[in-house]
């Protein structure tokens, strides 16, 4: 990205290329350019204007400010961003629509791309506080596991989502949806699920229903200081559902506390200890945990570790 002079800042947006709320102009713009839709990377664009400036809005960012957009298609948000003064680092897997946004945008300030899969590149690339994405289904979870257990925190993260997975990641301990992914999530961020998006809202239209999902980084905790062990601990409790707390606990003492070494007596002790000191009946599922219960074993468990050691 080229420093944020005024000169950058006030560069307005290209015209905008593209019709991005007719299927019919994108269709045509895609065989005008011998492109497809490809399954393979979850391709649905979000057709509908009202939807697309939901999202823009609830990233409520400043002209200036630095946005990952992830896999931005043919840049109907791209544009969005740009024109609200965003930076704007965009990464894209699909070499036609590389092709394309370069074409479109490739000579702006404040527009970089960042072509490849997402998954490998974003390591590298810098330290922008916001993200958007209409996230392609294909890879939607495994990116924000990967962004909170890489300790790669944003300010505030937009994206559209299955609508199931997005329950899944605000559900609340007891309910059927609560899981591994519910606790990481929020052990870091707010959770606010946005609008829900029928699949006409797409082209071309998935087969599963949509939803906007506006994630802030909490500020009442610092989400570097949990525990080493908490989220494989968390992973490990909900692996086998229907088992009960000590059943999961004590595979996870014999595999990441004892690490294979030691007897079945000792992972028995060292199971029935922590529950105890945390004041957590064994009986139960995961599921009945809340946050505060996973962060506190796991704390009593890196103790143990530390003396086992
Ligand atoms: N942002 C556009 C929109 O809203 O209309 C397109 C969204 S579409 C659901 C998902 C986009 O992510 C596609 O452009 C696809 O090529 C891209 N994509 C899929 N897998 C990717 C990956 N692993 N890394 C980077 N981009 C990816």
């Amino acid at each position: 990205m080229p420093p944020l002079t005024d000169e950058v800042l006030y560069t307005p947006p290209p015209p905008r290329p593209l019709n991005y709320d007719s299927p019919r102009a994108l269709k045509a713009f895609l065989d005008a350019q011998g492109l497809g839709m490809r399954k393979k990377f979850g391709q649905n664009f979000l057709i509908n204007p009202e939807a697309r400036k939901i999202l823009l809005d609830a990233l409520e960012i400043r002209p200036g400010d630095g946005v990952w957009e992830i896999g931005p298609g043919l840049g109907a948000m791209t544009w969005g961003l740009l024109e609200r003064g965003a930076q704007v680092k965009a990464f894209e897997i699909d070499p036609g629509f590389i092709r394309v946004l370069t074409d479109f945008f490739g000579r702006h300030p404040r527009f970089c791309l960042v072509p490849g899969d997402v998954l490998k590149t974003w390591p590298h690339a810098g330290e922008e506080r916001y993200m958007l994405g209409n996230l392609p289904y294909t890879i939607g979870s495994r990116l924000l596991g990967a962004f909170i257990e890489g300790n790669r925190f944003f300010t505030r993260m937009v994206v559209m989502l299955q609508r199931e997975l997005v329950q899944r990641m605000g559900a609340r301990p007891g309910s059927k949806d609560y899981s591994s992914f519910s606790v990481l999530c929020t052990s870091t961020y707010t959770v606010k699920p946005l609008k829900i998006v029928k699949g006409s809202s797409f082209y071309p239209v998935p087969h599963v229903d949509s939803q906007g999902l506006r994630l802030d980084l909490r500020t009442d905790v610092d989400p570097c200081s949990y525990p080493l062990g908490f989220r494989p601990l968390v992973r490990r409790l909900f692996a086998s559902r229907r088992k009960t707390i000590t059943h999961n606990l004590y595979n996870f003492v014999v595999s990441y506390i004892l690490k294979g070494v030691g007897t079945s007596a000792e992972a028995g002790y060292i199971t029935e200890e922590a529950l105890e000191r945390c004041g957590i009946p064994g009986n139960k599922r995961a599921e009945a945990l809340g946050l505060e219960a996973f962060v506190a074993l796991a704390a009593v468990l890196e103790d143990i570790k530390k003396i086992t050691r």
